[in-house]
């Protein structure tokens, strides 16, 4: 089991007050700690697998948006430090390092704990905290750069994972489901939202709904879909913002159902699992989360 980080990722600073901190990243270590796993340094993001996903002008906007201080804003919520782009593309060559890693069997999986966060990202739109869309680009690298034929997604951020749908929504080679509280940002996610080849598989979750509706909305829906679909790889983005302590949202999982949730993933793709870290805004409960997802997964991958 491997887990990718760098020191990068803390040069992503937000403006005072903003719940994507660089804090979070002293949690994920807490809820680290103590567990049995080797640790790797992402190397940087190599500009051809963003390209998979993002069109070259959308690259250079980005990049070109780099502030020399203080900090530039993309959207409503979404903010460049001087070192936001070389946080982000820490975590692009992180996904795509332990995409190799687990495709190659040098590892049975891998976590990636990185941010900015990359699943609200769309082909060209910077948008909820995120400004390239890690885990699709980790797909993409499985499927263009590996040559894999068939390849799955779970988003169980609480958010809907609206810029993986977008930037995969013609790739027939990947499924992709979401689970996600609904009515919530950013808005999409409806159930009749498909993907161009009905590889797309959005589970809404009512406000309030906690771990018992979570694990039988996944065993009715999503479950049944990876058994159909036979990934050779699971990609997971793992936001822990559907905690019952977290602020952005009202749904009521404890770090249990994280654990079981993560267990059951590694039912499918033979367990081969590639999981990177998307939201999770309470200290405690991301600690505590983390935890319970990586020790999951490094038990499983033994
Ligand atoms: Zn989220």
């Amino acid at each position: 089991m491997l887990v990718f980080s760098h020191s990068d990722c803390a040069g992503h600073v937000t403006p005072p007050g903003h719940p994507e901190r660089v804090e979070r990243l002293a949690a994920v270590e807490a809820g680290l700690s103590g567990l049995a796993v080797e640790r790797r340094d992402c190397p940087m993001g190599d500009e051809a697998d963003v390209l998979r996903c993002h069109p070259a002008r959308y690259l250079a906007r980005v990049k070109g948006a780099v502030p020399e201080a203080g900090w530039t804003q993309l959207d409503g919520d979404t903010y460049m430090s001087p070192g936001s782009y070389h946080a982000a593309m820490r975590a692009v060559g992180g996904i795509c390092a332990a995409v190799d890693a687990v495709v190659t069997g040098e590892a049975r999986s891998a976590f990636v704990a990185c941010r900015p966060p990359g699943h609200h990202a769309e082909r060209e739109t910077a948008m909820g905290f995120c400004l390239f869309g890690t885990v699709a680009i980790g797909a993409k690298r499985a499927l263009d750069h590996h040559g894999l034929a068939r390849v799955a997604i779970v988003d169980f951020d609480v958010h809907h994972g609206n810029g993986t749908q977008d930037l995969l929504w013609d790739e027939g080679r990947c499924l992709f489901a979401s689970s996600h509280q609904m009515p919530l940002y950013p808005g999409t996610g409806r159930a009749e939202e498909r993907g161009a080849h009905g590889q797309v598989l959005n589970v809404p979750l009512r406000a309030g709904s906690g771990g018992v509706e979570m694990r039988a909305a996944y065993e009715r829906l999503v479950f049944p879909a990876l058994e159909a679909w036979q990934p050779e790889l699971l990609l997971i983005s793992a936001g822990f913002d559907a905690h019952a302590d977290d602020p952005l949202a009202g749904l009521e999982w404890q770090a249990e159902d994280y654990g079981w949730l993560t267990g059951r993933l590694c039912d499918f793709a033979g367990g081969r699992v590639v999981s990177t870290l998307e939201g999770g805004y309470d200290l405690s409960a991301l600690a505590a989360s983390v935890a319970a997802h990586v020790q999951v997964l490094e038990e499983r991958g033994r």
